[in-house]
């Protein structure tokens, strides 16, 4: 089987390949040499493309807001599946991250360790994606399970996601989703957002 080809989710131009959370075109959000950044309150926005298991690439940088703290201090997020948050913040220098803070699965999972940079620098998440599995009747039969590499070093190893985060797109896991960005007000930027949809396994044959 020949290996899955990189899709870029944007374009570097505009935003015609997302939507809002609601299927309407996404909002406008700043698009400049290739890098896209939050507009307050232009919504998050929503890959047209939809994958199920999936390696997801992202690149981010957050805001200087020196005068903000906590959860208004460089806040954005992504959603894989527009369902599990994998949190945007500045939390550079926290000794102990939490629930809340960058990179973790937004009150659920705090990342392993802060491997955050700098605001105003680039830093990336490496997200491998296992989506949940469903029997013919539609049953759960496995939860998703997600890796989290921040700037490449794993602050979540093989994470099974028994619950969705933040606020999901809806209340049901699904075999196929898309990624959402998040607006959560805080000019946070995005560049180089790629996917790479993996086989649910591999050949039956020695
Ligand atoms: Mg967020």
């Amino acid at each position: 089987m020949a290996a899955p080809e990189r899709i870029d989710l944007f374009n570097g131009k505009d935003l015609s390949n997302w939507t809002k959370r609601d299927g309407s075109p996404a909002g406008n959000w700043i698009v400049e040499d290739g890098v896209y950044t939050v507009v307050d309150r232009e919504g998050d926005i929503v890959s047209k493309e939809t994958f199920g298991d999936a390696m997801i690439h992202v690149e981010f940088r957050v805001p200087d807001m020196p005068d903000k703290e906590g959860q208004d201090k460089g806040n954005s997020g992504v959603f894989v599946h527009g369902r599990y948050e994998v949190q945007v913040l500045d939390s550079y220098e926290r000794d102990v991250p939490g629930y809340g803070d960058c990179s973790s699965l937004y009150d659920r999972h705090a990342a392993l360790f802060n491997n955050c940079k700098k605001a105003m620098e680039w830093q990336t998440y490496d997200i491998i994606f296992r989506a949940p599995r469903f029997d013919a009747d539609g049953k759960l039969t496995e939860f998703p399970r997600i890796t989290v590499m921040h700037n490449g070093l794993p602050v979540h190893n093989n994470l099974v996601m028994e619950r969705m985060t933040g606020a999901p797109l809806t209340e049901e896991m699904v075999a196929e989703g898309p990624l959402l960005l998040q607006d959560h007000g805080n000019a946070v930027s995005f560049r180089n957002v790629w996917i790479c949809k993996l086989p649910p396994k591999g050949a039956d044959k020695y």
